[in-house]
């Protein structure tokens, strides 16, 4: 049934919109980054200025998103969401930048992904509030420059050391975002909680924050599929026995780990004996992308400390093995 899924799909977006902080002493955890932020900010707004433009790296669902919504409206600025994968040439980022009121907050997610005139003419526009636009082709060509209101660029990477460094020193303010304590994911779940308006008692919540891989978007999610067992069982209150039959059975298992997570690490074990072995050839092992594995389940298993990156690729830890109910091979001496 397309149509119901397409619908489920939106209700979730729906409630992770309603879960989102609107302001900075909302945003719970990341104190250092929420700190420098809002002493940035509140100097632009003194001063009557638009803000420098901020560079956010850190994994997926730490909340770069929500951090530049919140700049956005902490000065009171609108908000323009793009990211680097949907602007393929110059002409794209040309149109966006055109079209930018004063102090605007312009939201560029994975900005790594941008192609290479894209972000030559962004250079410029970052630093001179101005772009070339080349009209014609050929010795024809003509390039007619145009000034841009100031604006602030919010960008977004999963790791900064993927931007060239003349993109990286334009931004004024570089955060990177950190996993969050247990008792920070414990926090974002009492507020969650209040605003779905379910009951979960202190067990519960812990037990969910221990499955979230210190990760907000994930504590939420779980939260919502706890949610839905609670209904579905007539449970007043979600206890730690709840919680942890409810994530069972949506394959979270006690560590946190989903089936992607256990995936890559069985075919780790169980396909190429521990490795060592290659980010793409593993990949493909496990039927997903590379930068999936990259960016979304490895970070988190070398920091259970199950993988590690070596020079020669992906080796299993001794808590892979472990982890897995399996038996280590023996390391062959020499
Ligand atoms: P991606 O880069 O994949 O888009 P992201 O880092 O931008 O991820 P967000 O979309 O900002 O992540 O955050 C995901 C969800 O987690 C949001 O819906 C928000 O409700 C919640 N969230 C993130 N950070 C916090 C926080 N510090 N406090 C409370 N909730 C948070």
């Amino acid at each position: 049934h397309p149509v119901s899924a397409l619908e489920a799909d939106a209700e979730e977006r729906r409630l992770e919109a309603a879960l989102r902080p609107r302001h900075l002493d909302e945003f719970v955890g990341q104190q250092r980054v929420r700190e420098q932020l809002d002493l940035m900010l509140a100097a632009a707004r003194l001063r009557g200025r638009t803000a420098d433009h901020v560079l956010l790296s850190g994994p997926p669902g730490l909340g770069k998103t929500t951090l530049a919504m919140i700049v956005a409206a902490e000065m009171n600025a609108p908000l323009r969401l793009s990211s680097g994968p949907a602007i393929q040439n110059a002409g794209d980022l040309a149109a966006i930048l055109s079209s930018l009121t004063e102090g605007e907050v312009l939201f560029l997610d994975e900005i790594h992904r941008m192609s290479r005139p894209a972000e030559e003419m962004l250079y410029m526009a970052m630093e001179d509030f101005r772009v070339d636009i080349v009209v014609g082709k050929g010795a024809g060509a003509t390039s007619i420059p145009l000034e841009l209101p100031p604006f602030t660029l919010v960008g977004a990477t999963t790791r900064a050391g993927l931007l060239p460094g003349p993109l990286r020193d334009r931004f004024g303010f570089t955060g990177h975002l950190e996993f969050y304590a247990e008792e920070e994911l414990e926090r974002v779940l009492r507020r969650s909680s209040a605003l779905l308006d379910m009951r979960v008692d202190s067990d519960g919540y812990r037990q969910i924050a221990s499955r979230s891989r210190g990760t907000p978007r994930i504590a939420n999610r779980l939260l919502r599929r706890v949610r839905d067992w609670a209904l579905v069982k007539g449970l007043d209150t979600v206890d730690a026995g709840a919680a942890s039959d409810a994530l069972t059975m949506y394959e979270v298992d006690a560590r946190g780990l989903d089936r992607l997570d256990r995936g890559v690490l069985t075919a780790l074990c169980t396909v190429f004996g521990g490795g060592p072995v290659g980010l793409t050839t593993l990949a493909t092992a496990v039927g997903e992308e590379a930068e999936t594995v990259e960016t979304v389940a490895e970070p988190f298993l070398i920091r259970e400390g199950m993988v590690a990156r070596t020079p020669r690729g992906r080796v299993a830890l001794p808590a892979a093995w472990e982890h897995l109910g399996l038996t280590a091979p023996e390391v062959a001496p020499g």
